[in-house]
């Protein structure tokens, strides 16, 4: 019986051949996803952002930025001058209905909130040119129009896939404002990004060597600099050479379809994937990031709860059974060590969960977190891995500068640190180094907008 524990937990552990022969794979993939001819089949679709600079800090004017994330939505006033830059944020939740429900219901709440924002900063009716940071899949044509490729994360509001994001915003902003703003004039300029490209442009301002953006947080993805001859997508008009374009490369579908995961996903996964709203899709992101990775120790535990394994003598109803466990509990379990002490805050700790632990089920709770974060680390380690590989093809090799931002970087207890040592493990060779980016989505996008206006020459304040 004791080995249905050991099993569950050695699932988890991948070796370092394994994450290498994964990291090749990963390398094919992205090789699809630039290519014309296989474009359309990809599961990583590598798709061109149109940011062709990082910023070179002549960037100026005030800004607004709006971050759609996994979680919520912020509003933010940037104003940037002389290579300072300054930020008011507000946070506003955006419920599960809404999430779920229509796109015009959703684009609505985001123009409520701006406005109450705006009103809040005494700028009703004044309308700066926007950064939107619009953390999904999105096609761009070029810099000013966006379609949404697909939802992720938890999201599925009808009427928004293939329809073009800056459209949707001025749509739902216009018919607010009109009524509320006397002749009000919607010339808004809206750009819109992921958030991975706003992570690297953020990091850009502060280390110029910046060339990803890595995010691992509600959903994992990453976005680099590529030469522009490489990406076989963009019409030849489009392709300056020797010129750079960053590309979004939306990772998390990885194993979508290829099968390259397959010889690593376990029964947990697989559950997950079946009871998620986008099933059978970002297959990679589901077992990295945060919105998952309570749920995978959730499952394991139910698992050996139902073998009598663990938390013998809790009732059924215990709410491990009945919800989710978030990523913050495994960020809590982890945080205490192996002694009494330490384990009586975690009977504790569990108590209030509804479960009865002992110390051994303490031990094994620790572990499947253990095992867990350490594989979301090592998966994300080969992706870090296989994308610096391109920049170093095409840089040369230069020292990469990987911005990154998330939840799960930020708050894991170790995830941060795992994810540094296999990068450095599985590519000794190239130098990487992390730098914790400072709001991307926010100060981010609003560099992205400003870079545009500079390189567009718009006279903005
Ligand atoms: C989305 C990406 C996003 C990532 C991190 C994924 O689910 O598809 O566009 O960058 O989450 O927020
Ligand atoms: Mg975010």
């Amino acid at each position: 019986m004791a080995s249905m524990i050991e099993d569950a937990i050695n699932g988890f552990y991948l070796g370092d051949d394994k994450l290498k022969e994964l990291t090749s794979l990963m390398e094919a993939e992205f090789e699809k996803g630039l290519c014309k001819e296989t474009n359309d089949k990809a599961e990583i679709k590598m798709l061109p952002a149109y940011v062709t600079e990082t910023p070179n800090g002549k960037e100026e004017g005030d800004f607004l930025a709006l971050d759609l994330g996994g979680t919520n939505f912020r509003v933010l006033l940037v104003k940037i001058d002389k290579g300072e830059v300054q930020m008011f944020n507000q946070v506003y939740a955006v419920s599960k209905e809404l999430m779920t429900g229509t796109g015009v219901q959703l684009f609505d709440h985001l123009t409520e909130c701006l406005w109450d924002f705006l009103v809040q900063h005494d700028m009703m009716c004044q309308l700066l040119p926007i950064g939107f940071t619009f953390s999904f899949p999105t096609k761009q044509y070029g810099i000013k129009k966006t379609t949404l490729v697909r939802w992720t994360k938890g999201y599925t509001a009808t009427g928004v896939v293939g329809e073009d994001i800056g459209e949707l915003l001025n749509t739902a902003i216009n018919k607010k404002f009109k009524i509320r703003c006397m002749n009000f004039d919607l010339k808004i300029m809206s750009t819109v990004v992921n958030d991975t490209v706003g992570t690297m442009v953020s990091c850009a301002f502060d280390y110029p060597k910046t060339c990803m953006g890595l995010i691992v947080g509600t959903g994992t993805n990453m976005c680099y600099m590529e030469a522009q001859e490489k990406i076989k997508t963009l019409e030849e008009n489009e392709v300056t050479p020797g010129k750079e374009m960053c590309i979004n490369t939306e990772w998390g579908a990885f194993g979508n379809n290829s099968g390259a995961l397959n010889a690593v996903i376990t029964e947990f996964d697989k559950s997950v994937d079946e009871d998620s709203p986008n099933q059978g899709q970002q297959i990679y992101e589901k077992m990295i990031s945060g919105m998952y990775m309570g749920e995978l120790v959730r499952r394991v535990v139910v698992k050996l709860m139902d073998a009598g394994l663990m938390f013998v003598g809790t009732t059924s109803d215990s709410i491990l059974y009945t919800s989710g466990l978030s990523t913050a509990f495994v960020s809590q379990v982890l945080s205490y060590d192996y002694n009494q002490s330490d384990f009586d805050l975690l009977k504790n700790y569990i108590s209030g969960f509804g479960a009865v632990a002992t110390n051994e089920d303490c031990v094994v709770l620790k572990r499947i977190c253990e095992a867990v974060s350490l594989r979301a680390a090592d998966l994300c380690a080969v992706g870090v891995v296989a994308t610096a590989k391109r920049v170093v093809a095409n840089r040369g090799n230069v020292q990469v500068i990987v911005g990154v931002d998330g939840s799960v970087y930020r708050r894991h207890p170790t995830f941060k640190d795992l994810l540094v040592k296999k990068t450095m493990q599985l590519a000794p060779d190239i130098d990487i180094r992390f730098e914790l980016s400072t709001d991307g989505s926010g100060r981010g996008a609003a560099l992205v907008a400003a870079v545009e206006s500079r390189i567009h020459k718009l006279q903005l304040k």
